[in-house]
């Protein structure tokens, strides 16, 4: 008899055994659909001996119902899925899905309805369909997406369709994309870069695993050196991924690459509406050869998509912490890559101007070839950093500009050119309290300080969303005039350069203010227009951005970083500064950055002043040789949380109670986690240290699987994290 073992896309479930009705055959990863009870379960075809489980009789079977019409997921991706399930201890169900991503690509029709506006009125105007029809402006979704964008419910659209002011469009599923042309328009690439892209293109061509890391500075040029590669892969036939850390990057990187190869790649994000992810995934899925997609540029969960014939991936800006994902499966995109890379038996490249501790000994020990651009592109002068000790030079109450930067400003601003200031910190203000009672605004669902967003009139708790207006009167004395606002945000540095420079035209960069695609695009072209003088920024203006005008950095707090002392607050401090200071000078006007910070000769900030990045790695890679730390032991986390403070701290206490002892191998805590209460939870964590002999992930499955918990009790395993 003819049987299929699958993998059901249903961490609750494990795999399950099914029958294939005569005359049909099912190959591993096809997707399928299958009675369970009176219930129907999507599920992949798996190969038995990768998926064991229990083998049930063939007279017991039922038979699968349907086999989607969508191509199978490869071995390698399947290999994939294995691996990223036992190395991140999670539910093979839970990595399977983010590879069937959109549930949608799989069935329903190869059409889809959207609308848009039609040019008609409506019999009656409301202020309500008044401001929805604005909202619509230039906008084409389905009736739900575009109830999202308006803000009112799918009835109120529904009364436009029947009166014709939306119009419906038929949309086409598997319309292909443009084909990218690899020789659109050939760069003329420095020495330095042609040997990169020529060792990269070789790499293409031999079609074998080989990971690479792309160490240049600032400004050299790394993208169109990769671009060469990308193009060998597109001459070949074969796919592209170029992985980047965030989608507001992503409209710069869309031009750049429009401008290389005359057409956009495809993108991938969690934001496309559902009618471009059905598109995107199915093109994804059936390749070049079908008329599918060549280039895809995505956000981290573009990793496990089911290419049909990948060529080769990127990772751009490789060091940063957002390719870690911490919640539901918790992996670091930049490892998958590179085993994705070895399973589709492909290059990979890690580009970075501050590669991460873990990329670059991976490099030092053979592991991964290193390449380097040493040199700007153009001839473009790294940029002069220098220090503002903040405790000779201090601002005034209130203020947070010191005299030295202040003074660098006039000059630059005098001169036309443009002005980037730097503080990790959205909103106005990260703490509002009351000069009256000392009452302080706190999130009810976390351990956080509410921050003040001044343009938006609210005080929001940046883990998990809560927002209330901005108060004017103290909820706990109930004293007017009494709030006052602690500390900076970028709002309230752009509001000191207002006063300061009245005729700079600021404007402030954040997740906030560049919250889409789109948005992004606009400040580029705003900056690029020269219609900018001042930007004031968080990380999301560290990278990617290129403004030839912009001369002055200013990094308002460089030691913001080193608050907390993680293992990587160096590390990470140096990264953050290297790539903002990095926006300096690029074009043909030298760049200079002031670093205002209290701590001068701490060993980070003077390794930025003086350029020693080489001498700060080696000083950071020896501590953490020393102490054990990754990349040289192995870390995990485990948090335990519940809504109930006594049951998470009861859970915690036995499984401290539990830990196992085995040599080589050390458990920490409990104690309360750094985020005490996060969204409504309570938090608990226990740390795991381990040489790397040890097998860490055996050892937490073996510890955790022989306890019960409470049903409210969540127990997360996190290996390799990165926030502590
Ligand atoms: P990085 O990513 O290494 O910081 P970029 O790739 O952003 O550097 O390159 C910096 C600038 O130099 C960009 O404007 C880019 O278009 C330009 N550039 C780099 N290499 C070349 C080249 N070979 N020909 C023309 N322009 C180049
Ligand atoms: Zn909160």
């Amino acid at each position: 008899m003819n049987r299929v073992r699958l993998l059901v896309l249903n961490a609750a479930l494990g795999p399950l055994d099914y029958r294939v009705p005569e005359g049909t055959r099912v190959m591993p990863g096809q997707v399928v659909i299958a009675p369970l009870g009176p219930r129907q379960v999507t599920g992949i075809a798996w190969e038995e001996e990768h998926l064991p489980s229990e083998r049930v009789p063939d007279a017991k079977l039922r038979p699968i119902l349907e086999i989607l019409p969508v191509p199978p997921l490869n071995a390698a991706l399947r290999r994939l899925i294995e691996w990223t399930a036992d190395y991140y201890c999670a539910p093979l169900a839970s990595v399977a899905r983010m590879a069937l991503s959109s549930g949608g690509a799989l069935k329903g029709p190869a059409t889809t309805t959207e609308y848009r506006l039609s040019g008609g009125l409506p019999e009656r105007m409301t202020a309500q369909r008044e401001a929805a029809m604005e909202a619509l402006e230039g906008e084409q979704a389905t009736i739900r997406e575009l109830s999202g964008i308006a803000g009112v419910s799918e009835g109120v659209l529904r009364g436009l369709v029947n009166q014709g002011v939306l119009e419906p469009v038929e949309v086409d599923i598997d319309r292909p994309y443009p084909a990218a042309d690899p020789a659109f328009a050939e760069p003329d690439l420095s020495p330095d870069q042609q040997a990169v892209a020529d060792r990269l293109v070789k790499a293409v061509e031999a079609r074998e695993f080989a990971p690479f890391l792309l160490d240049g500075v600032t400004g050299s040029g790394k993208t169109e050196t990769y671009f060469e590669p990308v193009a060998a892969a597109l001459q070949a036939g074969r796919q592209v991924l170029v992985l980047l850390p965030e989608i507001a990057l992503t409209e710069a990187f869309l031009k750049r690459f429009e401008d290389r190869f005359g057409v956009p790649p495809v993108l991938w994000h969690s934001s496309l509406k559902s009618t471009e992810r059905r598109r995107a995934w199915r093109a994804i899925a059936n390749g070049p050869a079908r008329g599918g997609a060549q280039v895809v540029v995505g956000a981290r969960s573009a990793l496990f998509l089911p290419y049909a014939n990948l060529g080769l991936i990127v990772v751009d800006e490789a060091h940063e912490v957002s390719f870690k994902q911490d919640d539901g499966v918790r992996y670091n995109a930049r490892d998958v890559a590179v085993m994705r890379a070895h399973f589709e038996r492909i290059p990979v490249v890690l580009a970075s101007a501050t590669p991460a501790i873990e990329s670059l000994q991976m490099a030092q020990s053979g592991t991964y070839e290193r390449l380097e651009l040493a040199s700007r592109y153009g001839g473009a002068e790294l940029p002069e950093i220098r220090t503002v000790d903040l405790t000779e030079y201090k601002p005034g109450h209130g203020a947070w500009l010191a005299e030295p930067l202040v003074e660098a400003m006039e000059e630059r601003l005098e001169r036309g050119e443009q002005v980037l200031l730097f503080l990790n910190r959205r909103g106005y203000a990260p703490l509002t309290l009351c000069r009256n009672c000392g009452y302080r605004f706190q999130c009810p669902n976390c351990s956080a300080w509410l921050v003040e967003h001044r343009f938006s009139a609210r005080l929001a708790c940046h883990h998990c969303g809560h927002e209330v207006p901005s108060p004017d009167t103290c909820p706990e004395c109930g004293e007017p005039d009494c709030l006052v606002a602690c500390g900076p945000g970028v709002e309230r540095i752009a509001d000191e350069v207002a006063e300061r420079f009245p005729e700079a035209r600021t404007v402030v960069a954040t997740s906030d203010t560049l919250s889409s695609p789109g948005r992004a695009a606009e400040f580029v072209a705003l900056v690029e227009s020269g219609l900018v003088d001042v930007i004031v920024g968080t990380q999301l203006v560290t990278k990617g951005f290129h403004f030839p005008e912009l001369t002055l950095v200013g990094v308002i707090d460089a030691d913001l970083g080193l608050e907390g002392g993680d293992l990587r607050a160096a590390e990470r401090t140096f990264q953050q500064i290297a790539q903002v200071a990095g926006r300096a000078g690029r074009g043909s006007k030298p760049g200079k950055v002031l670093l205002q910070t209290r701590h001068p000769k701490a060993p980070v900030i003077a390794a930025l002043a003086s350029g020693e990045r080489d001498a700060f790695y080696e000083t950071e890679t020896e501590m953490r040789r020393d102490a054990g730390a990754p990349p040289f032991g192995r870390w995990a986390a485990i948090i335990i949380s519940s809504e109930d403070e006594a049951e998470a701290r009861e859970a915690a206490r036995k499984l401290g109670d539990t830990r196992p002892n085995l040599p080589d191998m050390s458990i920490f805590g409990p104690a309360p986690a750094p985020l005490a209460l996060l969204r409504g939870r309570y938090r608990y964590r226990l740390l795991v240290s381990a040489k790397r002999s040890v097998d860490l992930q055996g050892a937490i499955r073996r510890w955790l699987g022989g306890i019960n918990h409470p049903n409210g009790v969540r127990v997360g395993i996190d290996i390799d994290p990165y926030s502590f």
